[in-house]
């Protein structure tokens, strides 16, 4: 999801581009309601990864506990 393709009302310009107010406010309402939609896809999949080595880590650290 991604505004790149919005045409601004105000300055006629690509709302991606940020040329106004109204675009530089409708670009950080649209992050605002989907803050993962300005992450790359790499980004994505670090974070990904970063979650799977936590959960890794706190199986391990439970095993850990119980032995
Ligand atoms: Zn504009």
């Amino acid at each position: 999801m991604t505004c790149d393709r919005l045409v601004c009302a105000n300055c006629a310009g690509p709302v991606s581009e940020g040329r106004c107010h109204v675009c530089r406010a409708h670009r950080e309402r649209m992050q605002r309601e989907t803050p993962f939609a300005h992450l790359t896809p790499s980004a994505l999949l670090a974070l990904f990864v970063a979650l799977m080595a936590l959960a890794a880590v706190a199986l391990l650290a439970e095993r850990v506990a119980t032995a």
